[in-house]
């Protein structure tokens, strides 16, 4: 096993070969190495956009198995070995995934005109209280089609 190309304990210095460049610099050079987690959840909803032309697709009633991903950033504890508990994202959410799941997204309140990007703000507004550490809300409408959305 003395060639094996993986990182092992008789050469350790080979670890940050295996590591991305930014990681490998966070653990090189920051006792607070700065991360990005990411939990997404899922949840399907019918909508229609009003301000779309008549006419439009979009304007007709449909529905979208929608993809949210829940980013969250900062410094890992150095103690602790990690920024959040996943589960702790997974308690936030919980609540929207409730109103939003199986309804008519115009149906709710703040989202008359439930585009993707007016979703992202809803939720991240919704979030932000429980999660300090919201970075970003991305929601996937389709597999090809996403919002990002950072605040602001
Ligand atoms: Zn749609």
């Amino acid at each position: 096993m003395a060639n094996h190309p993986w990182p092992n304990r008789a050469n350790p210095a080979r670890l940050g070969h295996f590591l991305w460049r930014g990681q490998r610099r966070a653990m090189l050079y920051s006792p607070h190495m700065q991360v990005r987690l990411v939990k997404a959840f899922t949840f399907e909803a019918a909508h229609w956009l009003p301000t779309f032309p008549e006419g439009h697709k979009c304007r007709r009633l449909h529905g979208h198995s929608f993809r949210v991903e829940v980013v969250v950033a900062g410094a890992v504890d150095p103690a602790q070995g990690f920024l959040i508990d996943y589960g702790d994202i997974k308690k936030a959410i919980s609540p929207l995934y409730d109103l939003l799941d199986h309804r008519c997204l115009n149906d709710i309140t703040g989202l008359e005109n439930p585009t993707s990007e007016m979703l992202a703000r809803w939720i991240f507004e919704r979030l932000s209280p429980a999660l300090p550490q919201l970075a970003e809300i991305i929601v996937h409408e389709t597999c090809t089609s996403r919002c990002e959305y950072q605040g602001g």
